[in-house]
């Protein structure tokens, strides 16, 4: 019998860990010969980033026929690093092709969070950001984001709560592996976590919020702002010269009427570029009439990285800006930076590995 203790790096074949329940369940009876609840076994030992050893109430027979058939991408933790301050920990993690993306523990009061990475680098420009330095290698499927979390779960032995995408990429660049994902990570049959527990970031790729709004998936949408004039934006995001602050708005009201769910928006605050208090206030006002209510403001200190020019505001000039927001009637808040002594900015393990 083949060696299934590696069954995890396989490189061909059917890559199972991006099916849902039912397609296992198909593909077991179609694929494999097999009665449809053996698939269903298999999900659940899936999901549990079981190896094919550990998933003892499958038969030996099944097994060697999913080695000789299938693909079980579990990425492979190359380096992590925890916290002392808070108990964050930051994993680097590569695929089966060597490729390498970056994966966050987060540990709130109301739960633990983990941020995930959607693409192996990103081809979306933004100046401040490190993730897109050599611009994007690949999507990542969907078991290749899954696997992240199934990865944390395990070496962490804690449960997770919620999920943002936030990490390497452009979700809605890699929109049906993204989609897949959150099917998958949502099923009560699997890591079960609730989509309202969710959020996906973007930049602004208008046509993709709007048709996310359509899915019927409730996530929080997280909108990467950055700025509150178009000039300012497109020289931050480049996205902006596809879609302006005017159209990015837009849709993200058009998510908001659809789903029912807040939009949050992302607005890192660089010195000298977007935080002075006249940008508050242009910021408020374009949010006001814009998205009428139903939104916050996170203000983010600027992680900085030594190839570009930027820097950061600092605490003092983040306490103005986000007071001058809340007394035009926008709610923010400063996010509370988790994990400041392993806090390389994102993307910059990935460069450093490659
Ligand atoms: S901020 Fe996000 S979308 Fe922009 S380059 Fe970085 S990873 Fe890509």
């Amino acid at each position: 019998m083949t060696d299934i203790k590696n069954s995890a790096f396989q490189s061909d074949g059917a890559d199972i860990l991006s099916m849902t329940a039912d397609e296992l369940a198909d593909f077991a009876s179609k694929e494999l010969g097999e009665k449809p609840y053996r698939g269903r076994q298999l999900y659940g030992w899936l999901q549990k980033g079981a190896s094919y050893e550990e998933m003892t109430n499958l038969p030996t027979s099944f097994k060697e026929k999913l080695l000789q058939k299938c693909e079980y991408r579990l990425p492979k933790i190359v380096e992590k690093y925890v916290s002392r301050l808070d108990g964050t920990v930051k994993y680097l993690m590569q695929m089966l092709d060597g490729e390498c993306v970056e994966s966050v523990l987060m540990k709130y009061e109301h739960g633990n969070t983990v941020c995930v990475s959607c693409q192996a680098g990103c081809r979306m420009g933004c100046r401040f950001c490190a993730s897109t330095l050599n611009g994007k290698s690949r999507d990542l499927r969907a078991s290749e984001i899954l696997g992240q979390i199934i990865n944390i779960a395990r070496d962490s032995k804690e449960r997770v709560d919620g999920v943002v995408m936030m990490g390497i990429g452009e979700p809605l660049d890699n929109y049906e592996n993204t989609v897949k994902f959150l099917k998958l990570v949502s099923s009560p049959d699997g890591l079960g976590i609730g989509l309202r527990h969710i959020s996906v970031s973007t930049c602004g790729i208008v046509p993709k919020i709007k048709q996310l709004a359509g899915e019927g998936m409730p996530v929080t949408l997280s909108v990467s702002l950055h700025a509150s004039d178009d000039s300012v934006r497109s020289s931050l995001i480049p996205m902006n010269r596809k879609y302006n602050i005017d159209e990015l708005l837009d849709a993200c009201k058009y998510y908001f009427d659809v789903t029912g769910r807040r939009v949050s928006f992302e607005y890192t605050l660089i010195s000298g570029e977007n935080d002075s208090l006249d940008d508050a206030d242009r910021l408020a006002f374009v949010l006001k009439r814009k998205m009428d209510g139903p939104c916050h403001v996170n203000l983010i200190m600027l992680n900085e990285v030594k190839e570009t020019k930027y820097q950061s505001s600092g605490r003092e000039r983040a306490e103005l800006f986000c007071k001058r927001l809340t007394s035009r009637g926008v709610t923010a808040t400063i996010r509370r930076r988790l994990g400041a002594d392993i806090s390389a900015s994102c993307g910059q393990l990935r460069l450093r590995y490659q």
